[in-house]
């Protein structure tokens, strides 16, 4: 296993259109490193820089401590899953796995060796002789990795490898994936747009926006102190509540209602008078643990079983919040509800970024 060092790397097309700017990151050996971001904010591009299957327009990519840029994919000593399998319809699983250590010349006592061991890894290991068309989609997929696996690569790149799933398979598979990671305690990139599959799988997460890193830090840190606004509203279901405010005398304006902040938050938002302030919906509270009070109005409320989404029309604005399933108070009931202080966020408007 091995570390990936990417230092101000950038891709261009036609020597005009950038789509990365100059990406600094380091993934420690042994490490799982997820790249997150909406569709087409480059973080396929990047994976497959540090594949070697796109070039890099500028900037360096260091694997295990060696400078790759020049090197071809073959020799990087990685290994890529892909979203759609890519495996050879007519060969076996068996097969399917075998081949990239056949082209190596890799004896086939070996072979078998590792070919078994991973395959008994991903639970294949009985439908070796079995051809890619007698497989589910979750099947197919392991086949994939074990492919990956027999390689005994230094690190694993994988490209939104379990969007073509259906969503519970996806939910097994992220487990899986998971699991394995700990087993093999491997030197993992895993590419997704999906911010459940990055919390949960990741060691650090990069989250990308337009060819830019905006964070990348653990998965709580992006939860609980989020760089900018796009993050906050990309992570947690449902998101952070995110309402444009003024911040006047110590107190966030949330249209006619004046919600006091915390000193150093007052301090940190400076001069600049137009923010978005935001809180997560569990740090919302019916009770009275010390938060901040504010006269709000039940608007509906969405029971989900293990808990209630209950959203308050705070003045002219909305904030949901997380109550207990026993919650059963009818819309239009006036209620207080408490902001816990610790929690609350300002962004800059202008810039998008945390204060
Ligand atoms: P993501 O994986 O985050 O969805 P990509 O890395 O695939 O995004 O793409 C990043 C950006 O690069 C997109 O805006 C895409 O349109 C652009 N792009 C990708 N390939 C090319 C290409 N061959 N020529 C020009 N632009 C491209």
């Amino acid at each position: 296993m091995a570390s990936v060092e990417l230092h101000q790397v950038t891709k261009s097309y036609d020597g005009k259109t950038t789509v990365v700017h100059g990406i600094d990151l380091e993934v420690a050996h042994g490490e799982m490193v997820v790249f997150v971001g909406p569709s087409g904010c480059g973080k396929s591009t990047l994976l497959r820089m540090i594949a070697g299957l796109e070039g890099i327009s500028g900037g360096e990519v260091r694997i295990d401590g060696r400078r790759v840029n020049e090197v071809a994919p073959r020799d990087r000593d990685i290994a890529m899953v892909f979203q759609d399998y890519a495996l050879y319809p007519h060969k076996t699983l068996y097969d399917n796995m075998a081949f990239g250590l056949r082209l190596r010349k890799t004896p086939e006592t070996e072979i078998r060796t590792r070919v078994l061991d991973a395959a008994r890894l991903l639970r294949i290991d009985h439908m070796l002789e079995r051809k890619p068309s007698a497989l589910s989609g979750g099947q197919r997929q392991r086949v994939a990795i074990g492919r990956a696996i027999v390689r005994q690569p230094k690190v694993f790149l994988f490209d939104e490898p379990l969007s073509n799933l259906d969503a519970q398979l996806r939910t097994e598979m992220r487990s899986e994936i998971k699991k394995l990671h700990q087993r093999l305690g491997a030197t993992i990139i895993y590419v997704t747009h999906d911010q459940v599959e990055a919390m949960t799988l990741a060691d650090r997460i990069a989250v990308l926006s337009a060819g830019n890193k905006v964070q990348y830090a653990t998965p709580q840190d992006v939860y609980n102190t989020p760089a900018a606004l796009f993050v906050a509203s990309f992570t947690g279901s449902p998101p952070m509540n995110l309402v444009p405010c003024r911040v006047e005398a110590g107190h966030a304006v949330l249209g006619d209602v004046a919600v006091t902040l915390p000193p150093d938050l007052v301090q940190r938002a400076g001069a600049a008078q137009s923010h978005t302030f935001g809180i997560r919906p569990e740090n919302i509270s019916l009770a009275d643990h010390g938060g901040v009070p504010v006269p709000a109005h039940v608007v509906i409320t969405e029971p989900l079983g293990a808990e209630t989404l209950v959203t308050f029309a705070v003045g002219a604005c909305e904030l949901v919040a997380r109550c207990s399933a026993s919650f059963r108070e009818a819309p239009g009931s006036a209620r207080t509800i408490y902001l816990a202080s610790a929690a609350m966020h300002l962004f800059d408007s202008a810039s998008g970024l945390a204060v």
